[in-house]
């Protein structure tokens, strides 16, 4: 009855009478890390009652779509990888992306993952009923959910930034982004224009080098880049790391302290600021020409921005074929690229390692996502986005982030942070089952305490230190990083702080709902037999309350 009452109050809402609705416990959107982790978690939870809606073709997230020539992690594989799902024979110390996209490909198989996936849906929205405790959930493919708990596991970098150039629409080569490689394209002997020096740019320009005829390199600020400390693992290390466990979990835990240790001078200026000149040092090392090593030498403290690790970049410009161009675009013509100064470089191909759009009040500009009282996220976040333990939002009920504002880090890996997140969320799942309530909401003066102390802390590190990156927004506040060691952040969401919650109880009893129904009935008919498990038992419980009440 209930399922008939909710499917008809949504063909109300939405008009659209022929879309298919599901009712399911748990959707998640997004199957990158970090959807795939609370996937694998429910079923670990005996929760077989989830779908997971990808808007791609498959699992994979930013190792899907991120596969340009030396394309490849910054952080060490035994330590970017599930704790849980440990892989011995990782081939690098930092493996490149498809041995990381096969590895995400593996644990979701390992887990039977798949026939919980459902493909090339794009959510559009997500609206909150207060009355029935449920999200409604639409897809591009015009399915609709009806669900308790609603995962956003959609990304911070998915969106690429394309930037507004003069003339682009009219170039007659070669454009792509490089998360869009266009690996149809022969670079060989063409005259290339890579416009960044982020992340993406320091990692394809010296794999491309090589091959083509000229590459022009378009800095606007430099990036500090460090030595990337690579090896491949030997034989004996593998064997070593599958048979004695031990071992393979002490190299993790010596891993993550010695990432960890690396936060030191991002909470300490003054020390990242010595650092500089040995970083500085190891530029005017690796670089000939003088004048050169100055242009890629950053003037802010090292660390404000994203610190990028890389062997071959600074060497890469002591070929004759490469060249740093500072100087701003003033215009992309049919066959050229024409700077400020006037100078014309004929070109065949121009490569945008401009990297994502970060800001989710921009990429999810389209995204309706409606909470209590059909307050608006995008009227929320008008001028900053801010969570609790980037996890819940006040005014959302059971909307769970992951990776959302605040859990970006710069020194180590965000698996680690996801983990602790899927682990939060379970955790205030079985609160609110304990609590016999229908959902939980964080208060706004817990919202609001905690960013305030988020935010003082931000105010003493080097991500504060004057220079403009991509973690922070408009108004400078630093919306992405985790201003603390990642094991506080562990530490601190280790236990739900029900206090920091409202638990809200329904007037009239909707929780006995079969959710066997629908989308869990073809979850489960495609799931393998040998794998499958039970689908967990639902609250039953009758409440006699006539208003939604607070326990
Ligand atoms: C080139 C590159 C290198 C990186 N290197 C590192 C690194 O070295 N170390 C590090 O810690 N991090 C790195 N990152 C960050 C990386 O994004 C995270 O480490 C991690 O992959 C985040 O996982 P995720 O699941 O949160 O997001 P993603 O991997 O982005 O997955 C999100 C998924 O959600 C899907 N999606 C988005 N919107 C919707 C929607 N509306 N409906 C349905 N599906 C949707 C996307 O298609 C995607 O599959 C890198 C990122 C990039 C792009």
């Amino acid at each position: 009855m209930n399922s008939q009452l909710s499917t008809e109050t949504l063909d109300q809402k939405t008009q659209n009478k022929t879309a298919q609705v599901k009712e399911i416990d748990v959707v998640i959107a997004g199957a990158g890390f970090g959807g795939l982790c609370m996937a694998i978690q429910l079923r670990e939870e005996d929760n077989d009652n989830f779908v997971l809606l990808e808007k791609k073709h498959d699992i994979g997230g930013t190792w899907r779509d991120n596969s340009y020539p030396g394309c490849a992690c910054d952080v060490q594989s035994h330590m970017y990888s599930y704790s849980f799902a440990p892989k011995d024979d990782w081939s690098k110390r930092y493996a490149p992306w498809n041995e990381i996209q096969k590895y995400i490909l593996d644990t979701a198989d390992k887990y039977n993952i798949r026939p919980f996936c459902r493909f090339n849906q794009e959510v559009t929205s997500a609206v909150f009923d207060e009355e029935s405790g449920r999200w409604t959930v639409k897809t591009t493919s015009g399915d609709v959910y009806l669900c308790r708990h609603f995962i956003l596991a959609s990304g911070p970098l998915h969106v690429p930034q394309i930037p507004k150039i003069k003339g682009l629409e009219n170039f007659k080569g070669r454009v792509f982004h490089s998360a869009q490689w266009d690996h149809d394209y022969d670079l060989e002997c063409k005259n290339v224009v890579s416009i960044g020096t982020g992340g993406s740019a320091i990692q394809y320009c010296p794999e491309i080098a090589p091959k083509v005829k000229k590459l022009h390199v378009f800095q606007r600020t430099p990036a500090w880049v460090l030595p990337r400390d690579d090896r491949k693992y030997l034989g004996v290390e593998k064997t070593a790391f599958k048979l004695i466990p031990g071992w393979r979990r002490l190299h993790r835990f010596r891993l993550y302290w010695t990432n960890e240790s690396r936060v030191w001078p991002m909470f300490n200026p003054s020390v990242a600021k010595s650092l500089s000149q040995i970083a500085k040092a190891w530029i005017r090392f690796q670089v000939k020409d003088k004048a050169l090593a100055r242009k890629l030498t950053p003037d802010y403290t090292i660390g404000c921005k994203r610190i990028l690790i890389s062997n071959k970049y600074y060497p890469m410009f002591n070929r004759d074929n490469v060249e740093l161009v500072t100087e701003g675009i003033k215009e992309v013509k049919e066959n050229s690229i024409v700077t400020q100064d006037g100078q014309e470089r004929p070109i065949d191909c121009i490569i945008l390692g401009t990297g994502f759009v970060v800001d989710p009040r921009i990429y999810m500009k389209d995204f309706e996502l409606k909470g209590l009282g059909g307050r608006e996220l995008n009227n929320d976040w008008k001028d900053h986005t801010e969570a609790y333990y980037g996890t819940s939002i006040t005014g959302y009920p059971n909307l769970w982030m992951l990776v959302g504002p605040n859990t970006g880090l710069g020194h180590n890996s965000i698996i680690f942070m996801i983990e602790a997140q899927v682990k939060y969320i379970l955790n205030c799942m079985k609160a609110i089952e304990q609590r016999e309530s229908d959902y939980m909401d964080v208060k706004p003066e817990a919202q609001e305490i905690y960013n305030v102390e988020l935010q003082k802390l931000m105010k003493d590190t080097v991500w504060s230190s004057g220079c403009q990156s991509w973690y922070q927004q408009a108004d400078g506040r630093n919306t992405t990083l985790w201003p603390k060691s990642t094991w506080k952040f562990w530490l601190e969401t280790l236990n739900v702080k029900k206090n920091d919650y409202n638990f809200i109880r329904l007037a009239n009893d909707q929780i006995g709902v079969d959710y066997s129904a629908d989308a869990q009935a073809e979850n489960t008919e495609t799931a393998d037999a040998a794998t499958k498990k039970p689908a967990r038992k639902k609250r039953t419980s009758k409440k006699s309350a006539t208003e939604p009440s607070a326990v």
